[in-house]
């Protein structure tokens, strides 16, 4: 069985696309010590990439107003029991001093996806951002129109998270009623038309998903050549439509983190808050299966709770009396060390026009 893996793991690392019945058979693994050997596969490819160094990135989650219908997150516009804010700039701008301060060097802005939010205001949050630090600034604020994302990238944005959740057509448009696939798609090839670098990534646990459709989100990272892909686990919200359904397989989402690291070679892969969520030792266990980037929250405390995606995150801050310190002894423990650097995309100006044939 070993040799079975180790064959079929020289097979997906080396092909130019990774087929199927491969990345099915890898993602079926179940015994320890079979994960193992994917995992430590997975780490000497991102040790190979990417180096020691854990990126580090500072999320602040300005808004939660959302008007988007998406059946398992707890910011829909159905959860009616939330109650709903929206950063001012100057206390977007403070806390991004706060983050600058504590030596980040990106700043993610989160929201839900707000029609009402005038693009011209963020715009001038962001041109703001860039006249006062030197820093690099990733939106992550939904589907807008070219012309918005070009308003925004002409302000200064660098990079734009927009995650696919799912690259299954059929199970994307059953999550999605009023969305739509292709509008997506269309929107991750505008950014990337644009000159952003582009975070993708996917949910694991969603109703319908099988491993063979996890393959192909698989594939579907590896073809669009993604700067950025994070993979978490649908956890369940008691206050939306799948508020009872099982929540994802946390090792599902390890083994597909390792086969995303090993297809995608150098994307930036956080370990993402949604499996730290399962505790810390999937966190760690996260960086050692090919993740590189960690997300700290810089959520002002008084919102904090109102971003309430899913119940239990498990967030990681950094404040002014957490010595930084710990996560330095924290990195050392997992023989990696804390990147302060701004972290770019690793993949070259040419791999990144591949994306534009998908579809
Ligand atoms: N509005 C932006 C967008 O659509 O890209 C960003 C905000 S959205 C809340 C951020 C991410 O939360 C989604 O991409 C999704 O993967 C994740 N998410 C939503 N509900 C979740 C749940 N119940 N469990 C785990 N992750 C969830």
């Amino acid at each position: 069985m070993n040799k079975q893996i180790t064959d079929t793991l020289n097979r997906v690392h080396n092909a130019l696309m990774p087929k199927t019945a491969d990345l099915t058979f890898l993602l079926s693994l179940k015994t320890k010590e079979e994960q193992q050997i994917l995992f430590r596969f997975a780490d000497q490819v991102r040790q190979k990439h990417c180096g020691k160094g854990i990126l580090l990135r500072g999320i602040i989650e300005f808004s939660n107003r959302c008007a988007n219908p998406c059946p398992y997150c707890g910011l829909s516009f159905h959860n009616h029991s939330l109650s709903r804010y929206q950063l001012s700039k100057n206390e977007i701008l403070d806390t991004v001093d706060r983050l600058h301060h504590q030596k980040i060097r990106t700043v993610i802005l989160q929201s839900g996806e707000d029609p009402q939010m005038d693009p011209d205001w963020l715009a001038d949050v962001i041109r703001s951002i860039r006249a006062r630090f030197e820093m690099a600034i990733t939106l992550s604020v939904g589907e807008k129109s070219l012309e918005t994302y070009r308003c925004w990238k002409k302000a200064g944005a660098d990079r734009y998270l927009l995650k696919i959740e799912t690259a299954s057509r059929s199970i994307y448009d059953s999550l999605h009623p009023g969305m739509n696939f292709s509008k997506r798609i269309l929107c991750l090839k505008n950014l990337t038309k644009l000159g952003y670098q582009v975070g993708c990534g996917n949910m694991i646990g969603l109703i319908g998903q099988t491993t063979a459709t996890i393959a192909r989100d698989i594939q579907f990272f590896k073809k669009m050549d993604f700067d950025m892909i994070a993979i978490g686990p649908f956890i369940p919200h008691s206050k939306t439509p799948h508020g009872q359904e099982k929540p994802g397989d946390p090792e599902l989402v390890l083994r597909t983190l390792a086969l995303t690291r090993i297809v995608t070679k150098n994307s930036h892969l956080p370990s993402t808050t949604a499996l730290a969520s399962f505790g810390n030792d999937l966190k760690n266990q996260g960086f050692l299966a090919g993740a590189n980037v960690l997300m700290l929250n810089f959520t002002p405390p008084s919102v904090l709770k109102d971003y309430d995606i899913y119940p239990g995150r498990k967030y990681t801050y950094l404040d002014e009396n957490d010595s930084s310190s710990s996560l330095h002894a924290w990195a050392d423990s997992l023989n990696r060390i804390i990147d302060y650097s701004i972290g770019n995309s690793l993949k070259s100006a040419t791999t990144q026009t591949v994306n534009q044939q998908y579809i």
